[in-house]
Order: structure tokens, then C-alpha cells, then sequence
């Protein structure tokens, strides 16, 4: 009001801009999955005692013609709320696995593979795609791990709990993806076949802002190894986090202090070179 008019005709046009541009970019969006615009990236994980490459988390990219490289924060709400998210999943799994297997069998050490999966793709039988991509690749299930978010995890539908439990049957192993910032209960956890859980990244921000004393990172790695769980830490950036989260026995850890995430050419090159 004390702006005046103006002020509100202005905020009207932006909400209506923003919209029309999200319209846009969902039709775009839906072209681009049928041209093969979407990308699967690739982004190291190391384990902290030995710094031996263990795995490789799978993330997807937008190839866009005009705008570059777009990142999933971007898309993947879009392909949430028009349904696309099971298809632009398929592709970028379908891709990893494929390419894990020609880099294999052209003599690159194993590795794991680790996908994420949001609460849609669980709703929509991704065991099942899971199942007939894993046969139709030959790729070994041991080798698999699906990412699910906290949240999405703690979702106590019969079908998510039950579409999870698909997945650890297949031999595919279950990591709960942004540990921490979700509330999660033990007693639920304990129901679900979960292999893994990934520190989230705030609170290995926390390692170098905060006193590490009773660190949130020190409560999870206790926590997921006294439930026989391993702890990868994600978004470590320097050399103090990487050194503290070694101290307290975690498993493995990514981020751009040792890799950021690479396109198929860089990651091949990555390996090679290493
Ligand atoms: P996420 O699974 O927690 O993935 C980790 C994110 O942290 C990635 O962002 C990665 O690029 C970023 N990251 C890695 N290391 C560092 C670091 O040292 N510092 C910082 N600041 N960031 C780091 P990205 O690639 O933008 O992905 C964002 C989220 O999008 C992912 O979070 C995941 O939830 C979702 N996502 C990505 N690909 C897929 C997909 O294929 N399917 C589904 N359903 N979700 C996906
Ligand atoms: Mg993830
Ligand atoms: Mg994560
Ligand atoms: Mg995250």
C-alpha cells in the first residue's frame, strides 16, 4: 500500500513472467527428453582411509541447445509436477549402466553406481524398471545403490515401503540420500533394507563454521555404524572436513574437494588418467 499501485501491477507481471517461462521450459522440457538433451554425470566417491575411488553417484544434466548445462534443482521440480521425472530417470539410468559396462569390460576397475530415485519414481514400480534394465544390461545388482531421499523415505505409504523393499530384493543395495535434514525414526529405518546413509552437506558445512565437538556428522556415522550402516559424507571442500570426517571412521566421502561431477568424456578421461 504505501508503494502504491504500481508496486503491485509490478509483482503481477513478474509472477505471470515466471510462470509463462516455466510453461516454456516444461514444453521444452519434454522435447528435450525425446532428443537425448538429458545427461547422465558422474561425480566420484572415495573412500577416506585409502582415497581409492569405491563409487560414482549418477546426476542428471539438461543438455539445453541455447542455454547450456542446466542442473536438476532447475528440472526435476518440473518433471515432478508433469510426470516426466520416471522417463528422464530411465534415461539417465539407462545410460549409466550401459556406459559402466563398455568402461568394465574395456579393463577399468568395478565400481558402484549410485542412482537417485525421488518418491514419484517409487509410486510409479521403479523396482520393476529396475529389474528389467538390470537384466537387459547385464550390469551386476551388487554393484547398484538407490538414492532416496530422507523424506522420501520416512513416507510410511504401504507402496513406497513396499516398493523399497522390491529394490533391496533385487540385490541392489538402499541409501538413505540427505541424511539429517529430514526427521527420520529409527524404528521406521530399521524396517526399511537400507545399506548406506549420505551425510548431508549442511552439516559437513557445519564441520569448518561450528564447533566440532559433538558434531551433527559425529552423531550420524555413530549412529549408522552401531546399525551396522555405512556413512558416505557428501559436499566435503576442503582438506579440514575431509581430515575431521576421517577421524570419525566415515566410510567415503564426494565433493568438489576431490571431484566435481563430469560429463561421460571427462569422467572416462578421470579414469584413465587415474
Ligand atoms: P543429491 O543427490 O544430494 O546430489 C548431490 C548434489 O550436491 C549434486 O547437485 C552435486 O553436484 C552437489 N555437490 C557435490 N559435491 C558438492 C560440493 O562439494 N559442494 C557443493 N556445494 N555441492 C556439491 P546436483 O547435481 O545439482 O543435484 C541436485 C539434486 O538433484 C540431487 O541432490 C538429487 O536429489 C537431484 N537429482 C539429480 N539427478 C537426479 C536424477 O537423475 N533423478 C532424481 N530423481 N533426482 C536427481
Ligand atoms: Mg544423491
Ligand atoms: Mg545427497
Ligand atoms: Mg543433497
Amino acid at each position: 500500500k504505501f508503494e502504491g499501485k504500481n508496486k503491485y501491477l509490478f509483482f503481477k507481471s513478474s509472477l505471470s513472467d515466471f510462470i509463462q517461462s516455466r510453461q516454456k521450459l516444461a514444453v521444452e522440457l519434454s522435447n528435450a527428453v525425446n532428443s537425448g538433451e538429458i545427461k547422465a554425470y558422474y561425480q566420484p566417491i572415495f573412500e577416506l582411509d585409502t582415497e581409492r575411488l569405491v563409487g560414482v553417484e549418477v546426476l542428471a544434466r539438461w543438455q539445453h541447445p541455447v542455454r547450456g548445462v542446466i542442473g536438476p534443482e532447475e528440472f526435476i521440480p518440473i518433471a515432478e509436477e508433469t510426470g516426466l521425472i520416471p522417463k528422464i530417470g530411465g534415461i539417465v539410468t539407462e545410460q549409466a549402466l550401459t556406459q559402466c559396462m563398455s568402461w568394465w569390460s574395456q579393463g577399468i576397475p568395478e565400481f558402484k553406481l549410485s542412482i537417485n530415485l525421488s518418491a514419484r519414481q517409487l509410486n510409479a514400480g521403479a523396482g520393476d524398471e529396475l529389474s528389467r534394465m538390470l537384466s537387459e544390461t547385464g550390469f551386476p545388482a551388487k554393484n547398484l545403490d538407490v538414492e532416496i531421499t530422507e523424506s522420501a523415505a520416512m513416507e510410511k505409504s504401504a507402496r513406497v515401503v513396499r516398493e523399497i523393499g522390491h529394490i533391496g530384493r533385487l540385490g541392489v543395495g538402499v541409501s538413505i540420500d540427505d541424511y539429517g535434514t529430514g526427521s527420520s525414526s529409527i524404528a521406521h529405518l530399521n524396517k526399511l533394507p537400507v545399506s548406506t546413509i549420505k551425510i548431508d552437506r549442511s552439516f559437513v558445512d557445519e564441520i569448518t563454521t561450528t564447533n566440532q565437538l559433538n558434531s551433527t556428522a559425529q552423531t550420524i556415522v555413530a549412529m549408522g555404524h552401531s546399525m551396522g550402516i555405512s556413512v558416505i559424507a557428501e559436499g566435503v571442500e576442503n582438506d579440514e572436513q575431509r581430515e575431521y570426517l576421517k577421524k570419525l571412521n566415515c566410510d567415503c566421502a564426494q565433493g568438489y574437494h576431490f571431484c566435481k561431477p563430469l560429463s561421460q568424456d571427462e569422467f572416462r578421461a578421470f579414469l584413465k588418467a587415474s
